[in-house]
């Protein structure tokens, strides 16, 4: 050591000491990968050592999400769901366990909501086209609207298998899968020792652990502007927006927008954003969608109710609203 040291000088000495004692802390960086997957932007960020290593679990990360969407994408002949949606009007569909399983979990939220959240609101949803800006006349609305029902999913468990009370019903998990997906690539990412990471899908993020000794600081933005009305300093949590800004078109002043209230077969429209906290995004997802359909009063009544949920509503008039567990900045 004393003769390298002497060839390359103090400094290099240093470096190899350090890399010597502390080779992980040395080489340790951040990594990050950016996909378009499942009709939206998925962020991977980690810390790891080897970047080797970091590119592998990035990869795997994209790859878990893309196989979700090839399972439950409504726009993809091949899928699940494009399969029920085709077939389970006339005959059950037997479909794999983890589908079977997240549409249990999606009627968990509509019994919990009262129907507000309901995967069946595709019945009236796909003759929406916000990109066409083009939407279904009354009376196909009208009708649409009547075959909205998760309690008409006929669901065996026995069998795995789905079939639809009343043909033309369909379903689209696009509320929930998101989440899911999120939560899929974060096992992924502890079972293989990442402890400081983020996984975002669209409005849907989780964090693992905290951004090495700081929290990480995630933006809510004014659903009428870019700039960020709120940052949340948060650490292993799931956070998940649902706004009328996302996917919308606008006519004489009414904005058609993604999330549909299963009561009236139309864009719900009491709230401009809601963002949920929670431990897991299948969750957050699943109840941001939930609290903006079921709007101010119902929907932080719901929250408050639930341990471990916190949220934070952006009513149509801009006011922010919080849950009962969360601070008010501006009281104070
Ligand atoms: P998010 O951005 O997570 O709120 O999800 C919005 C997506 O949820 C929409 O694009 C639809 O695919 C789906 N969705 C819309 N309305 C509902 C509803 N009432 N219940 C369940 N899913 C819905
Ligand atoms: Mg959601």
């Amino acid at each position: 050591m004393g003769v390298r040291c002497l060839r390359w000088g103090r400094r290099g000495c240093l470096l190899l000491l350090l890399l010597v004692a502390f080779p992980q802390t040395v080489l340790a960086d951040w990594f990050n990968r950016k996909a378009p997957i499942m009709g939206t932007r998925v962020f991977v960020e980690i810390w790891q050592e080897d970047p080797q290593r970091a590119q592998t679990l990035m990869q795997a990360v994209m790859d878990e999400m893309e196989r979700i969407n090839q399972l439950m994408s409504p726009y993809i002949d091949s899928a699940e769901v494009a399969v029920v949606n085709r077939d389970a009007g006339q005959k059950a569909v037997q479909i794999s366990q983890e589908l079977f399983d997240l549409i249990l979990k999606a009627n968990q939220y509509s019994d919990l909501s009262d129907g507000a959240f309901d995967i069946t609101f595709a019945s009236v949803g796909h003759k929406f086209d916000y990109r066409k800006h083009i939407r279904p006349n009354p009376l196909e609305q009208k009708t649409a609207t009547e075959l909205i029902d998760y309690r008409h999913l006929v669901l065996d468990s026995k069998a795995r298998s789905i079939a639809f009370d009343k043909p033309g019903m369909r379903i689209d998990l696009g509320g929930i899968a998101k989440g899911y997906a999120v939560d899929r690539a974060v096992a992924l990412l502890q079972a293989a020792g990442v402890t400081h990471g983020i996984v975002t899908a669209g409005g849907d993020s989780r964090l693992i652990g905290d951004h090495r000794g700081r929290p990480w600081m995630l933006g809510i933005r004014h659903p009428r502007g870019e700039e960020h009305v709120i940052t949340l300093p948060l650490s292993d949590s799931a956070v998940s927006t649902s706004g009328d800004y996302e996917r919308y078109f606008e006519e004489d002043g009414v904005r058609f927008h993604h999330i549909i209230d299963p009561a009236k077969g139309d864009s719900a429209r009491a709230l401009l954003s809601v963002t949920v906290l929670a431990d897991h995004s299948v969750d957050a997802d699943a109840l941001s969608t939930t609290v903006f359909v079921l709007g101010p009063e119902k929907g932080l009544k719901l929250v408050n109710s639930l341990a471990g949920v916190s949220a934070i509503l952006i009513d149509k008039a801009g006011k922010v609203l919080y849950s009962d567990d969360l601070v008010d900045p501006t009281m104070h």
